[in-house]
């Protein structure tokens, strides 16, 4: 069972800590490293759960480091419609096709039920449960060779900034 707090939060803040967390690794890899805000700043802009969608945004900027020898990582948000659109864009080297599903699935129930309380890195498995769990979804798009975005969505209840 997956457990959610919902609470708002400083999405620009979130963005800029990730920011601040990966540059090192980005840039030790020659990597240029950067993310886009779709929102104006505000106190309070989107309300979910902030921990889950921190570790979700972890793990995409995690493989993406991994899975990139040379070009950029990039990832952000925007308003779609009634969602919100985050993205974690790479040029490594891509996922075939025939994969774009398996990926999420691999050891789906024995990562859920182990990996999220062992600290390790959460898996793709896991990120798209947390990302369905907050009522979005995950999805990828990628060519072998020219690479990856990552891609979820997030009901985007908009609050006032306060
Ligand atoms: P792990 O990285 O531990 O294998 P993940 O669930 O995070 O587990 O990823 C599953 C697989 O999806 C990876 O092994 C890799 O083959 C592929 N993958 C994930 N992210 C990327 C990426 N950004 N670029 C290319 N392949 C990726």
């Amino acid at each position: 069972m997956v457990i959610l707090i919902f609470k708002c939060f400083i999405l620009h803040e979130l963005m800029d800590s990730l920011y601040l967390f990966f540059v090192h690794e980005a840039h030790a890899k020659n990597l240029a490293f950067k993310y886009e805000n779709g929102l104006p700043y505000g106190k309070c802009n989107l309300i979910t759960d902030k921990i889950k969608l921190e570790q979700v945004l972890t793990n995409l900027i995690k493989n993406a480091i991994k899975f990139t020898k040379n070009g950029e990582i990039s990832y952000g948000y925007k308003p779609n419609k009634n969602t919100l659109l985050f993205w974690v864009k790479d040029t490594g080297v891509g996922i075939d096709k025939k994969n774009h599903q398996s990926i999420f699935e691999r050891f789906r129930q024995a990562e859920i039920s182990t990996s999220a309380e062992h600290g390790s890195g959460l898996g793709l498995a896991i990120s798209r449960a947390f990302v369905e769990s907050m009522q979005g979804e995950m999805w990828v798009e990628s060519e072998p060779g020219q690479g990856s975005t990552f891609y979820f969505s997030l009901p985007f209840i908009q609050t006032r900034s306060a």
